[in-house]
């Protein structure tokens, strides 16, 4: 199947063009028709599947016909990082057409924002607090609003956002078309999607399990030596670009620190930082100037880079959910990836569960050659389950074969 299929405005085919997309990914294949019939559309999808696209091309469809400079599409998102990826994704697929999109998120000046809503736009993608704020001070009109988006639903919600869009909720009007993503279901999320849906189409890609284009790895090891483990796996593998996990800031800025003291081009993306800062540590690893990123959950969220090669667990995520979320970050659209996880003893209960969704053993893995002391990584508990830790590059559980994982003399970043 290609895009032509769909019946999109010529203006809109051409943007899809320039952004290099040729075939719809299975969840473009299923959302856009529905969501071009008019329909409501629940849709389980992690990040990393086209999800962006899948929406934004049909509301493009729509919104080429009709008024312009009015608010007519509201999209809600739970991190600014996210709200500029979806923005500047339309941009792109909106560049031949007369569409608009504004963002709204806090953390940066609201002059400018109020300015782009003064000069009229289609399409507002917006973080549920400074949207509330500017629309308290008369500056949003949303009576016009006739598709609305809700992306990563569950996000929002871990982060306690669902007040505030119930508040915003009561601003949209009743008629209306409603499209619900989110990664996972839990009973909150279900009730909000059953409150203001009628009657969806479910567009259901790969619910809870990571990319089936991600493969997985544990690195079972002391607490003292995941430090010099990283090290020596930054060394030895072919490692492009890296996503690295930490359980808090402090740990995110001082293994940042270190992985410079120690050579790497790293930065750190954690709360703690201005905004400009984090611009600067994303943009930094978007255009190469740093090829590893050492960030908390919450910081990360909406991060999209093309073709980061590796996400390391640094530290073992709190949930399953999270453990997804993170793994979502590598092996984006098809592309290739590989998941480390650098594990310890107490961390066995919270593996099994992931193993569960899943539904595979995750491979343990001792790096060749380095010294772990007294700790015998294949007697670890995360090595047992009659299963030995493999020292070789054979994986029982990665469903893409890749290069990558096997060790080699450092090359040259990406
Ligand atoms: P998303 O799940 O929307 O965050 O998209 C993940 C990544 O896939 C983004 O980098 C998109 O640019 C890319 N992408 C989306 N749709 C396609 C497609 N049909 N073909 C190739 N890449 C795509």
């Amino acid at each position: 199947m290609n895009f032509e299929h769909f019946s999109l405005d010529p203006r809109i085919l051409t943007g899809v063009k320039a952004v290099g997309y040729t075939t719809p990914t299975p969840i473009q294949e299923q959302a856009i028709p529905a969501i071009l019939a008019g329909r409501d559309v629940l849709g389980l999808a992690q990040t990393g599947t086209g999800k962006t696209a899948a929406f934004l091309l049909p509301i493009l469809q729509h919104l080429s016909k009709g008024p312009l400079r009015q608010v007519r599409t509201l999209i809600i998102a739970p991190t600014r990082e996210l709200a500029e990826q979806i923005h500047q994704a339309n941009v792109e697929l909106a560049q031949k057409t007369k569409v608009r999109s504004a963002t709204i998120y806090g953390g940066v000046g609201k002059a400018p924002q109020i300015e782009a809503l003064r000069r009229g736009t289609e399409i507002i993608v917006a973080c549920p607090g400074r949207l509330l704020d500017l629309m308290r001070e008369g500056h949003v009109d949303l009576t016009h609003v006739e598709v609305l988006v809700l992306d990563e639903a569950d996000r929002m919600c871990d982060m306690g956002f669902l007040p505030d869009i119930r508040r915003i909720l009561k601003h949209v009007p009743t008629q209306r078309q409603t499209l619900f993503f989110s990664a996972t279901m839990p009973d909150d999320i279900r009730q909000l999607a059953d409150a203001i849906l009628r009657n969806p189409v479910t567009v259901q890609i790969g619910i809870i399990a990571p990319a089936k284009t991600v493969s997985h790895a544990l690195y079972p090891v002391p607490s003292d030596l995941k430090m010099k483990l990283t090290l020596s796996m930054l060394e030895q593998m072919a490692i492009g670009r890296a996503l690295i996990f930490t359980r808090t800031k402090h740990r995110a800025r001082s293994l940042a620190r270190k992985l410079e003291t120690h050579g790497h081009r790293a930065a750190a993306l954690q709360g703690n930082m201005s905004q400009n800062q984090r611009q600067n540590a994303l943009d930094g690893f978007r255009d190469g100037r740093y090829d590893i990123l050492v960030a908390t959950d919450i910081a990360a969220r909406g991060i999209d880079v093309a073709e980061i090669s590796h996400v390391i667990n640094f530290d073992i995520p709190d949930t399953v959910d999270a453990y997804t979320h993170r793994i979502g970050r590598t092996g984006r659209a098809q592309e290739t990836g590989e998941a480390f996880t650098l594990t310890s003893p107490e961390d066995e209960s919270l593996i099994r569960e992931i193993e569960k969704v899943l539904r595979a053993r995750l491979e343990r893995r001792a790096l060749p050659g380095f010294d772990y002391g007294a700790f015998n990584p294949t007697s670890h508990p995360n090595g047992q389950n009659g299963q030995q830790p493999q020292r070789d590059g054979k994986r029982p559980y990665p469903t893409s074969p890749s290069r990558r994982s096997q060790p080699r003399q450092r090359q040259p970043r990406l």
